[in-house]
């Protein structure tokens, strides 16, 4: 008998082999496909649709979702689409609607239905009302585990409607990827553990992207960039002063900003820039590794 289960297993594992090949040897388009705004995004829809569904990202790597404007090739694939995932950041609030008018068969889901927000800290986003789609909120949702555990089932149930003939597989990917998202953050709050009686430790960025992942592990989010732009002397004087305080050794840098006032404050404290990228397709990656890098300073 274990005998014949050892060659069933094989044959099975065999047949599921070949089940993925069949799969990816398909031409591009002959599956359905989705837009999302941003690149980690994508990490989740094909975590949860396991590659049956086509995922294309408006905004490119480096490329500023504050900011961006769609190319006219991509305003054409949006016609094929079936659905859109916008995740709250700034363009899509000038670009929605123009999505929509666009692409008439195109569903457009908002991730961050069931997301509380925060407060932006970034000054600019909240005079202008350009975060948080015109709330004055911080958009960098999808950077706290339990806020992306509270969008998986909303782009779930959307790729089960997209594509409702492969929903078992959908909801089984779905289930699975929660249940990793809480083993991440099991992993994390052993890098970072909340010790309530401890100062919290500090971390010093250029742009303000990581409010929810300080807010849920017990850290404390330093930012350089002043209403979008870089800091005037006296506040570069005000940073610094509070990097000593806070014995800040690293300052994080994104690829879309700036790293000139980076440089020049880490250059003034002795600290080392690191490259902290929010907007990754790795997104188990970056969080593990900015974690690292602030638990090891
Ligand atoms: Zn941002």
């Amino acid at each position: 008998m274990p005998r014949i289960t050892l060659i069933a297993a094989i044959a099975a594992a065999l047949l599921l082999t070949q089940g993925c090949r069949s799969r990816h040897a398909r031409p591009v388009g002959a599956g359905a496909t989705v837009f999302v705004s941003i690149l980690p995004q994508k990490y989740f829809v094909d975590r949860i649709s396991g590659g049956l569904i086509q995922c294309l990202v408006m905004v490119p790597p480096g490329a500023d979702p504050h900011s961006y404007e769609p190319h006219p090739a991509q305003m054409t694939l949006l016609s094929d689409a079936k659905a859109y995932f916008a995740v709250g950041v700034e363009f899509e609030s000038a670009w929605l609607p123009r999505f929509a008018s666009l692409a008439h068969n195109m569903r457009i889901i908002h991730t961050d239905r069931f997301c509380p927000k925060i407060p932006s800290v970034d000054k600019d986003d909240a005079k202008t009302g350009r975060a948080g789609a015109g709330t004055g909120l911080d958009p960098h949702i999808w950077l706290s585990p339990a806020l992306v555990k509270l969008q998986v089932p909303v782009i779930a149930a959307a790729i089960e409607s997209v594509d409702s003939a492969h929903a078992d597989v959908y909801r089984a990917n779905c289930d699975a990827f929660l249940r990793a998202i809480d083993s991440l953050d099991r992993e994390l709050r052993n890098i970072l553990p909340c010790d309530s009686g401890a100062r919290r430790k500090a971390f010093l960025v250029f742009h303000p992207s990581w409010g929810y992942f300080a807010r849920e592990y017990c850290l404390r989010q330093v930012a350089i960039e002043v209403e979008g732009k870089e800091p005037g002397p006296q506040t570069m004087k005000s940073i610094l002063d509070s990097a000593k305080i806070y014995k800040i050794h690293t300052v994080f840098v994104q690829p879309e900003f700036s790293r000139t006032s980076a440089t020049v404050i880490a250059h003034e404290f002795g600290a080392g820039v690191v490259n902290a990228d929010p907007l990754a397709y790795d997104w188990p990656a970056t969080l593990r590794a900015i974690a690292r890098k602030i638990a090891e300073q």
